[in-house]
């Protein structure tokens, strides 16, 4: 990358690179992309004439990734919480107990850190739930555009700040809503939530059926459901006012119509495949986070059913917490080892533009045509032929492939 005191704003930069990964099914070879002022102008298959032209090499260029659901405030807890062994329930009572004895220097020194490596990985826009609001610096400083997803939990813990997004240049940056999950937030304030968000047209985000204690909590059956009731009891939260309107978590949401384009579901782990059919249905997006479900619960969404009903998918590392790191490369490479028969080119589309359409920025982010936004991500590999290009930056971008990072 030129340094960015080396060229105006203003100047065209033309980047060439042997593929060019645009959009999902739109593989170029040999093409230049014009960018300018932090964005998209033109894509060619001749070397722009009249401006600087960098060939980055025989490797991949594509879209900058998007994370759509991680705690980047939740960063200090790597230090202080064992790996996950697949026990939801012990997980988030260690997470709670641990949570209020934070220093706020430490917190701000991993948050910086974390930032810091997602966007040297490639990322470009993250979805981040926050219950302070302390987190958003570290994703600017870093010059990672994000929503910050406030989270209410409860009848009346932390109400979201009112919605508000903007631009300054091609950064993106806003406020948005979350609910924390359809156990944890009674049926009249989840309701109220979404009206709340509708303020601006970016998604509320709320994580669902995560684990088997969410599902038997529903039920009323399970140990597993027993334990989480248990535990909402001691945190001041009965079943009984949360007005639960059906037995599956998905239902009971649909019932309270707050699924729509405009609602990010998270980790899915336990939908059945009619489930998502509904899901699809209502144009919701549903972010996985392969690695935290796996080492939470022992598994990961139905992907192929969830492919087959048209549900828009996105990929989210979840916190530091129940995740090594903030790569979104780990995450497809996970989900393939999961699926290997997934199509790397869908799994690449989950981690740019199924992201971007997940977070209500599908029109600015995840794609390369003009006017969206860069960075953009060369990913350097050999000479590769065209059904082996996709294929190989899912193995070793960001790990045994080095990355450079162009704006
Ligand atoms: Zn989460």
């Amino acid at each position: 990358m030129e340094p960015q005191a080396e060229r105006s704003a203003l100047t065209a930069t033309a980047y060439g690179a042997g593929w060019v990964w645009c959009a999902p099914g739109r593989l170029l070879h040999g093409a230049w992309v014009v960018l300018q002022a932090g964005r998209v102008v033109d894509i060619s298959d001749q070397t722009p004439a009249g401006m600087q032209a960098v060939h980055l090499g025989p490797g991949l260029l594509m879209p900058g990734l998007v994370n759509a659901h991680t705690h980047l405030e939740l960063s200090f807890l790597a230090d202080f919480i064992a790996k996950p062994q697949g026990d939801f329930m012990g997980w988030l009572e260690t997470l709670v107990n641990l949570r209020p004895g934070y220093d706020r220097r430490q917190a701000k020194e991993s948050a910086r850190r974390a930032a810091t490596f997602a966007a040297g990985q490639g990322t470009v826009l993250a979805g981040d739930i926050t219950n302070t609001g302390r987190a958003a610096w570290a994703w600017a400083e870093a010059g990672v555009s994000v929503i910050s997803f406030f989270e209410a939990l409860g009848p009346a813990r932390a109400e979201p700040p009112e919605p508000e997004m903007k631009w300054e240049g091609n950064y993106f940056s806003a406020q948005a809503v979350a609910c924390h999950a359809p156990y944890s937030v009674p049926s009249w304030r989840m309701q109220a939530l979404k009206k709340k968000a509708a303020a601006i047209p970016l998604p509320m985000s709320i994580h669902l059926a995560e684990s088997r204690a969410e599902v038997e909590f529903f039920t009323g059956q399970g140990a597993d459901g027993a334990r989480m009731e248990d535990f909402l009891v001691r945190r001041g939260l009965q079943k009984a006012d949360m007005d639960l309107r059906a037995g599956r978590p998905l239902a009971h949401l649909l019932a309270l119509e707050v699924v729509d384009s405009r609602t990010l579901l998270v980790h899915g782990v336990q939908l059945t495949p009619e489930e998502l059919i509904q899901v699809a249905a209502q144009g919701a997006s549903l972010c996985l986070c392969p690695r935290s479900n796996l080492g939470l619960t022992g598994a990961v969404a139905d992907v192929p059913a969830a492919l087959k009903a048209g549900v828009n998918l996105a990929l989210g590392t979840d916190s530091l917490a129940s995740c090594p790191d903030l790569s979104i490369w780990a995450e497809m490479r996970k989900l393939m080892e999961v699926y290997p028969e997934l199509d790397p080119e869908a799994v690449i589309t989950m981690a740019t533009s199924g992201g971007a359409k997940a977070l209500g920025l599908g029109e600015h982010f995840g794609r390369i045509v003009p006017g969206y936004c860069a960075p953009l991500v060369y990913v350097d590999l050999l000479e590769t032929k065209k059904n082996e290009v996709l294929p190989a930056a899912v193995a070793g971008g960001g790990d045994t492939v080095k990355l450079t990072i162009v704006d």
